[in-house]
């Protein structure tokens, strides 16, 4: 996988840019870096630290966390097996190490994620590790750093590792608003959830020479699309050119620029506060609260636990008959209604708002202002369409990053009116194709997510149909999230996911079983909090009782939020989002 294609014994190397055969300690001595043509190979996440950070410096953060497999995954290898293998091959603990450190005598806390371990993939782990390195940041008052090198979202713990692209950003939203710097590096690959949350959402956004970043793959665009992609597609250079980066840097200077970067913020900060930045505020506290959240940890996380019923969950039984492949045609079934139709049906008086004011109007998202049983609010959803006439004119319900920005400013817009935010979810993902890669669909995605982690107005989201990763995610971290009883909410459609790790599209049933991804299983999950039942004909058998049960719902849940201050209202959200990075808060769901 590595440019260095050979394993570290051995003497020589070849380069994956030109083929050069190197000898390796050159090579090392070079940062890595190919002395013939400048090809920058992939580090593992200790030698990078080792680049970055001054000599003796690093004090590491624990990796210790419980063992997860919070869904009982099983392709053709059991996910335990698979991690094993991952740990024996790099001697790590998960896909990230975690330090604080100095760089050029500058204090930061890093994570500096490892593609070697299963992709760099966007585990509860990882989520977990990389949010407290951002809270030990903002209890120590100094910079985050992130290196991110990451295909994208751990399938294999299905919707849990979709939700650790909001527990990370909302840790990144707590340093904006302390007023701490976050830089993310990116380095070659950065792609899916980890490019659409925190290597995006942080105040300056590095890219290492010859780093590819974005939301979707090259593989899928070029599937989807049936089009060769252009020259240096999704490349450092071209993310500088779409003004998706603030700066491409070479290994050899990486370390220089963090410096300069560091002092200037630094210098400001002091400048404000009137006085040079002091260090760690309570450092007590904040060991003894580690210590204690490590003893919670540390306590054995049953599987059982985390797919035994839930006694919220009253329709669990009415659905466990249904097979999730079948739930996931239903869900896809195209008279379903449609955010429209529910506008129509029940919501009153809709008013619709377009554009997001940047040059584009998806029609994807629809949004604009409605009255739900008398009460004003602001209804966002995506809208699909039922004919394939509608449907190409909506682009299938899949977002443009125009879509996700005029989402952004519809819920802004909301909160500074004091409307509550009501969001229909109904696509299969965001939309693959290259020019939203040109236009930055990653950073929009990622935005979004950790705008609505810190949005002070109540926010309801009701998966409905489709919830396609994070395409849905931008619209659905929510103080609520309800989900209609044949809606599917997952990380990666079922297609994708056989396509990948089966590798058999036609595994796709299996897959959607082992994804946990129908309303029952997500509520027992915790990723969802109520199951709104469809009449036994479904919602497209009688789409006028399902409009009578969705509105009830949407009344119920919405009502005891409009007394909730909305400071409290952040706060409760934040809890809520920041419990799935653990196992331990998969537990807590599982039995609530
Ligand atoms: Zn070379």
């Amino acid at each position: 996988m590595t440019a260095i294609a050979r394993r570290e014994e051995q003497l020589w190397s070849r380069c994956a840019g030109c083929a050069s055969l190197l000898y390796r300690k050159r090579l090392r001595r070079n940062l890595d870096v190919c002395p013939e043509c400048g090809e920058h190979a992939r580090l593992g996440a200790p030698e990078r630290l080792r680049q970055l950070v001054d000599p003796g410096s690093m004090r590491p953060l624990s990796d210790l966390l419980p063992e997860a497999d919070p869904i009982d995954f099983v392709d053709v290898l059991p996910y335990p097996h698979r991690l094993t293998a991952a740990r024996a091959s790099t001697g790590l603990a998960e896909a990230v190490v975690c330090a604080t450190a100095t760089i050029g005598g500058h204090p930061v806390a890093l994570a500096v994620m490892d593609f070697r371990f299963l992709g760099g993939s966007l585990g509860c782990a990882v989520g977990e590790l990389i949010t407290r390195t951002a809270e030990r940041a903002l209890d120590d008052r100094i910079p985050l750093v992130l290196v991110t090198a990451s295909g994208g979202a751990r399938m294999q713990e299905g919707a849990l590792s979709l939700m650790q692209m909001a527990t990370v950003s909302q840790a990144i939203a707590a340093l904006r608003e302390a007023g701490l710097l976050t830089v993310s590096v990116l380095t070659d690959p950065t792609y899916g959830g980890v490019a659409a949350s925190f290597a995006t959402n942080t105040d300056l956004v590095l890219a290492e020479s010859g780093a590819r970043m974005g939301f979707a793959g090259p593989r899928v665009i070029r599937q989807v699309t049936g089009r060769a992609l252009p020259e240096g597609f999704q490349t450092a250079d071209f993310l500088l050119r779409h003004g998706q980066v603030d700066m491409v840097v070479q290994r050899r200077s990486l370390r220089g620029r963090l410096v300069a970067l560091l002092a200037a913020t630094r210098a400001g900060r002091a400048a404000r506060a009137g006085h040079p930045p002091v260090p760690r505020q309570e450092p007590a506290s904040r060991r003894e609260r580690l210590a204690d959240d490590d003893a919670a940890l540390a306590r054995p996380a049953g599987p059982a636990a985390a797919v035994a019923p839930s006694p919220t969950s009253g329709v669990g039984q009415t659905t466990a008959v249904r097979d999730a492949w079948d739930t996931v045609r239903m869900a896809r079934h195209p008279a379903r209604p449609t955010t429209l139709d529910y506008l129509d049906s029940v919501f009153d008086g809709f008013v619709e708002l377009h554009g997001d004011r940047l040059g584009g109007d998806c029609p994807a998202i629809v949004g604009g202002v409605a009255r739900l049983a008398g009460r004003h609010v602001m209804v966002i959803g995506h809208q699909k369409g039922h004919t394939t006439a509608e449907l190409v004119a909506r682009n299938f319900g899949m977002a443009s990053p125009a879509g996700h920005r005029k989402a952004l400013r519809l819920m802004r817009l909301a909160a500074r009116l004091g409307l509550p935010v009501v969001t229909l979810v109904d696509t299969p993902g965001a939309d693959p194709g290259v020019s939203a890669e040109e236009q930055g669909q990653a950073a929009a995605i990622a935005e979004n997510i950790l705008t609505l982690t810190v949005l002070p107005t109540p926010v309801l989201a009701v998966i409905t149909g489709e919830g396609g990763s994070g395409g849905a995610l931008a619209l659905a971290v929510a103080d609520r999230v309800l989900m209609l009883e044949n809606a599917v909410y997952s990380v990666i459609s079922p297609e994708g996911c056989a396509a990948i790790l089966w590798p058999d599209r036609s595994a796709a049933p299996q897959a959607a079983r082992a994804l946990r991804l129908t309303a029952p299983d997500l509520c027992r999950l915790g990723v969802v909090d109520e199951v709104v039942s469809e009449p036994s004909v479904a919602a497209h058998g009688d789409p006028a009782e399902t409009a009578h049960r969705l509105r009830a719902a949407l009344l119920a849940n919405l009502l005891p939020l409009l007394d909730v201050p909305p400071a409290m209202l952040v706060r409760l959200r934040r809890q809520r989002f920041r419990r799935f990075g653990t196992t331990r808060g998969v537990n807590r769901a599982g039995v609530r």
